[in-house]
């Protein structure tokens, strides 16, 4: 995807379609940009009220200008509150509806308002330019995407914003790919090649590989319970990026890398399975942070862990009612076998932190139902011991619309966790479920590192919406990556 700039209307290259904005303002659509030599065009459908400017209203005209044969007009709702999701939300409509029609080349007007718009109309458009279709055999029905953009009316200093924000969606979409692909392809293998393959492309990233041999010496003993009836081996993979080898700091990113999850012999019923592909998301989303982390040259030092195996079913599966050890040497009763992410995270954590020592530890995973029930699709859930640290974090969540919602975590919670026969219990029951999920994690997190835990099951695959084309939605790249990019400006 080429991304250009004009730097004003008559600067603007030959293409397929013109995108103008528009306010919505009292019955009529007005202008967001200087648009006088489209007036005759736009002119009929504006006074009829057929276009109104209502946000990611879409209207397509058709005319005999020198550089394009067609107008789309872009609604962005009121003026006064236009955000920057505004423009993400309308600016991808425009987009989607360009490749409706399979048009390739755009030209994009940009409107005036009062905060810097270029990076969010960047963002909404390059996040709806994604489809997946490497598992269609009819290649008709792929989706066309868009191959160029020229922005109009920006300098070549605001393009540099642009591109930014084009690196940032790359990630996003690398992530996306890695969570839409088969989960028969995407294994504990895969996605450590994938991280090997990231250190290739980067001199500051290094990758390590821990396979079964190596866990099994280790005595990672959840990641291997868990593991137990798979045909494939675990993998703890970790890969660094030290973008400020100066510094000590370091921030650890945890992601829940379980490649398929059929919730072990507490087997998931129908309709609970069918998308569960989607477990390895947080581990996604930290391949797809230290990529782009690295891509930005970003001045921080990182340390991803993503702990990987299938959840699966057979006759030596791990099993309800027994006790396994973790790496820690805290035992560990198993009441669910579902409640396997915090099994493999709570090894890989008690891991990264001895061998590591992090100045502060985010974890990110898929981790209960119950989050989806409390929060739906629109918020991840925040648990976190360190105020600051949940503050940050939910800020960056406000900046890019990957919105957090902190919950609790009462000491009340931990009775819930009690076990008669090891030092905790793996699940209590429905009640609180996110809750009592952070609260083992938390187990397992040293006092003294700031912690923070994403439950992203609601965010990470949901209902295609907006700029959200297919159920992945690579959630918590942009969110660490504009969080990274503050704490790079703080250090
Ligand atoms: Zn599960």
């Amino acid at each position: 995807m080429q991304l250009n700039h004009a730097a004003s209307f008559n600067d603007r290259p030959v293409s397929d379609i013109l995108i103008l904005p528009f306010w919505q303002e009292g019955k009529k659509a007005e202008p967001a940009c200087p648009t006088k030599e489209f007036h005759a065009l736009y002119a009929l459908p504006v006074d009829k009220a057929d276009f109104k400017g209502k946000e990611a209203e879409t209207l397509v005209l058709y005319g005999k200008q020198k550089k394009e044969s067609r107008l789309l007009l872009l609604g962005l709702g009121k003026k006064e509150s236009c955000t920057a999701e505004t423009l993400r939300k309308s600016y991808a409509a425009a987009l989607k509806e360009c490749r409706h029609k399979k048009l390739s080349h755009l030209s994009v007007a940009l409107p005036q308002t009062d905060f810097p718009a270029a990076y969010a109309v960047t963002e909404g458009l390059l996040l709806a330019n994604y489809s997946f279709d490497q598992l269609r055999s009819d290649k008709e029905d792929s989706a066309v995407l868009v191959s160029k953009i020229c922005l109009v009316g920006i300098d070549a200093k605001t393009l540099q914003e642009c591109h930014r924000a084009k690196v940032v969606v790359t990630g996003v979409n690398f992530a996306r790919d890695l969570i839409n692909g088969n989960a028969d392809d995407v294994t504990p293998q895969m996605l450590a090649k994938t991280a090997q393959e990231l250190e290739k492309g980067s001199k500051s990233i290094k990758t390590t590989v821990l396979d079964k041999k190596a866990l099994e010496k280790l005595g990672m003993g959840l990641l291997l319970a868990v593991n137990r009836a798979s045909v494939r081996e675990p993998a703890l993979i970790l890969i660094q990026y030290r973008g400020n080898p100066s510094s000590s700091d370091l921030t650890a990113l945890v992601g829940k890398g379980i490649t398929y999850d059929t919730g072990g012999l507490i087997l998931k019923p129908k309709g609970g399975m069918e998308t569960m592909k989607d477990d390895m998301s947080g581990g996604a989303a930290v391949l797809g942070v230290i990529k782009t982390a690295a891509a930005l040259k970003l001045k921080v030092n990182l340390i991803g862990v993503i702990p990987s195996t299938e959840n699966s079913i057979g006759s030596n599966s791990y099993k309800p009612g027994d006790v396994y050890v973790s790496y820690s040497g805290k035992t560990v009763e198993i009441s669910d076998t579902d409640a396997e992410g915090r099994l493999v995270l709570a090894d890989a954590i008690s891991y990264v932190q001895t061998h590591y020592k992090p100045s502060r530890l985010i974890d990110l995973a898929t981790l209960t139902g119950g989050v989806v029930v409390a929060l739906g699709e629109e918020a991840t859930g925040l648990f976190s011991n360190d105020d600051k640290l949940s503050a940050a974090l939910k800020e960056a969540g406000e900046r890019t619309y990957e919105r957090l919602w902190r919950l609790p975590l009462f000491t009340e919670y931990r009775e819930a966790l009690k076990s008669s026969i090891a030092d905790i219990k793996n699940a209590a029951d429905r009640k609180a479920s996110p809750i009592t999920g952070a609260i083992f994690i938390q187990e397992f997190v040293h006092k003294k590192t700031a912690w923070a835990h994403l439950d992203i099951a609601g965010t990470a695959y949901r209902s295609p919406r907006h700029y959200h084309t297919t159920e992945a939605t690579g959630v918590g790249v942009r969110l660490l990556i504009d969080y990274l990019v503050h704490c790079e400006k703080a250090i």
